[in-house]
């Protein structure tokens, strides 16, 4: 057997190395007479550019990619792998993290645990180097991956000459052109500022945040979706004083039921929040920042803060590309490329992941689009991305996971009396010893009344991402109510109560689960 596995082994070690030799030869060949000095050439190397750029490579194709990153208003800048891996999802992640663990020391008296609270503190410089040990740990992976695939790989800022031809400006100022016969645009996006007096100055986005030398101190994040209440919720979770200004509704676009239970929750958890202000201006004295906002009632309010963290949204980061020089098509204020299959209004050049109008601002969408894309090019595949029914977590700290429709996008789509939504309130039985506040902790199903479907689910609670992950997979392939309920539950888990559902809104019933 272990002879077999030998054999096995080196048998197919050297039909790998014989067919990558072949197919050298022919990429070799191909090569010979090329037009072009690479097959692709990606722009960014984010989620979305690394993803198309090695599967390229996989497919034999001479591939360039290049990444670059401008230091943000306060000078802070990365390495290798974009927004998700050093002032995204990664960092965010590991965060959220240390806020949950935060609980988790507080939680554990309830379990056995002596120690003195007062002994307890927290310290963020350790967290922060940890952090980006990480971080600069995956930029080192993500450069040795490139060097094992092959791919030419430029720490340089790319901008287009014509609709074949690239400037690439390297770090030290040199700069050369390259060829490519097809090019694909993966720059991603950058934080907003408002225009208000000292808000460039003084304030901060997520492209600082997850690296400040010094701890935040009593913190304002202005902003109310994903990253404004992500940051706030760990922030908060840190020990940190901290306010989130919101100019109108949490979390817009996502089921609003679900938004206001988050908000609570964060409430709750000692986040303060400022409904329907915006702020207007941000002054320096000595080192605390002074904020004057207004409020719905036109009233004017002032407050000093340690940081102000701008988190209203991300702008497609195409201003220097040169799109209007070669008649690529992109959307007059947010700069995002207009395109149909990635494909751009210039036949040979492409665009994935955050810079595209209109598509989930998510890294499994850009890492799954480059992909798809690489395959439609170089792979003879005809597989297009589908960016509906995409399954997202909001981490706040309390998770909040869904996929498919919101409750007011199903009745958009359907009307009020086609559909049925089931939900029900839950503990999870973690929650029960520390005697925790599981007000928040939630889940509906929305389904169609014509075929059962089901066509949004949404839960709030522990692991959320975990847990909603599987059902992504459930709704692609059109799951029923029957389904879910003939499921037979996991005991005891959160999860479990999802395949429990029994209780429709409509019914007006308490959807309070009590006992097992
Ligand atoms: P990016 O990852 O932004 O990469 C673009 C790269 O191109 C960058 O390195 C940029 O510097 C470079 N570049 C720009 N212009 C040029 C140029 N001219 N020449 C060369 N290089 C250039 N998504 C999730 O799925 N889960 C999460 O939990 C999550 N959390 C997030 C938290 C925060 C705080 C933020 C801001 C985002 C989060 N996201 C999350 C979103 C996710 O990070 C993005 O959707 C993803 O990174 C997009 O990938 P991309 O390849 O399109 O662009
Ligand atoms: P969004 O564009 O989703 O939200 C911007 C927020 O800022 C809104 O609440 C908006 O309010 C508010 N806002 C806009 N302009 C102003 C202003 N001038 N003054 C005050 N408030 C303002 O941006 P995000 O940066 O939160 O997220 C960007 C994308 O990143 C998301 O779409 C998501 O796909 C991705 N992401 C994913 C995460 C995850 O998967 N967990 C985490 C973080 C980000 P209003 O509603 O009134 O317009």
């Amino acid at each position: 057997m272990y002879l077999h596995n030998i054999f096995t082994r080196t048998h197919s070690l050297c039909k790998c190395h014989f067919v990558r030799k072949i197919s050298a030869q022919i990429t070799e060949r191909k090569f010979d007479n090329r037009k072009y000095q690479y097959d692709l050439l990606v722009i960014g190397g984010g989620s979305g550019g690394l993803a198309c750029a090695k599967e390229t490579a996989l497919l034999g194709r001479k591939v360039a990619v290049l990444d670059y990153v401008d230091p943000s208003a306060r000078g802070t800048t990365w390495g290798l792998g974009g927004t998700c891996v050093n002032v995204g999802c990664i960092p965010k992640k590991l965060y959220h993290q240390a806020a949950l663990l935060g609980k988790a020391i507080k939680d554990s008296k309830s379990y056995g645990w002596n120690f003195d609270e007062s002994k307890i503190i927290h310290d963020w410089g350790t967290l922060k180097d940890a952090i980006l040990g990480h971080v600069r740990s995956l930029n080192w992976g993500h450069r040795v991956q490139l060097k094992q695939k092959n791919v030419d790989y430029f720490n340089a800022k790319g901008s287009f000459i014509t609709r074949n031809e690239v400037e690439i400006l390297h770090k030290t100022g040199k700069k050369e052109n390259f060829s490519a016969e097809n090019i694909v645009i993966a720059v991603g996006g950058r934080p907003k500022y408002p225009d208000i007096p000292g808000a460039l100055e003084y304030g901060i986005t997520s492209d600082d945040v997850f690296s400040l030398e010094k701890p935040p101190g009593k913190t304002l994040v202005v902003g109310g979706s994903y990253v404004a209440l992500e940051c706030a919720g760990f922030l908060t979770g840190l020990g940190f004083d901290t306010t989130v200004m919101v100019r109108s509704i949490c979390l817009r676009g996502f089921d609003q039921q679900m938004a206001t239970l988050i908000a609570n929750h964060m409430a709750n958890d000692g986040t303060k929040f400022l409904h329907g202000c915006i702020p207007l201006k941000i002054e320096k004295a000595a080192d605390l920042l002074t904020v004057k906002w207004e409020s719905k009632d036109k009233q004017l309010h002032e407050d000093t803060f340690n940081t102000v963290l701008f988190a209203i949204g991300r702008e497609a980061y195409t201003k220097n590309l040169g799109l209007e020089k070669i008649g690529v098509e992109f959307h007059p204020d947010s700069r995002k490329i207009v395109g149909q299959n990635e494909q751009t209004s210039v036949p040979n050049i492409y665009a994935i992941g955050d810079v595209l109008l209109g598509k989930p601002e998510l890294t499994p969408v850009a890492i799954k689009a480059g992909r798809l894309l690489s395959h439609r090019l170089f792979g003879g595949s005809t597989q297009e991305m589908d960016y509906e029914n995409v399954a997202t977590t909001v981490f706040t700290p309390l998770e909040y996971g869904c996929v498919g429709l919101s409750e007011e996008e199903a009745i958009h789509r359907f009307g009020d009396n086609q559909i049925e939504v089931y939900h029900a309130f839950y503990k999870p039985l973690e929650f029960s010893l520390p005697q925790k506040d599981a007000s928040q902790c939630y889940i509906k199903a929305i389904v169609s009344k014509t075929n059962k479907k089901i066509v949004g689910l949404h839960f709030l609670g522990p692991s959320a991402g975990e847990v909603i992950q599987g059902y992504s997979t459930a709704l692609r392939c059109g799951f029923t109510l029957e389904h879910l309920q003939q499921t037979v539950g996991i005991h005891p888990t959160c999860a479990e109560e999802i395949v429990k559902l029994n209780i429709t809104k409509a019914s007006g019933l308490d959807p309070t689960v009590t006992g097992c």
